[in-house]
């Protein structure tokens, strides 16, 4: 199971995703599009992958 925490991404925010690779990566750009509008550019889908971990 992979793990990525917002905090790690930059933002004041304690949440955290866990779950397999696609189930992370969905929740994070609904969180991060809902909650903090942010735009899911091919830059923050690498930044997510970056601090994805293994959990
Ligand atoms: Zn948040």
């Amino acid at each position: 199971m992979k793990q990525v925490k917002f905090i790690d991404l930059g933002n004041d925010c304690d949440f955290i995703v866990k779950g397999s690779v696609d189930e992370v990566m969905i929740q994070v750009a609904d969180h991060a599009n809902g909650v903090h509008n942010m735009t899911i550019t091919d830059d923050v889908v690498a930044a997510v992958k970056g601090v994805m971990t293994d959990v």
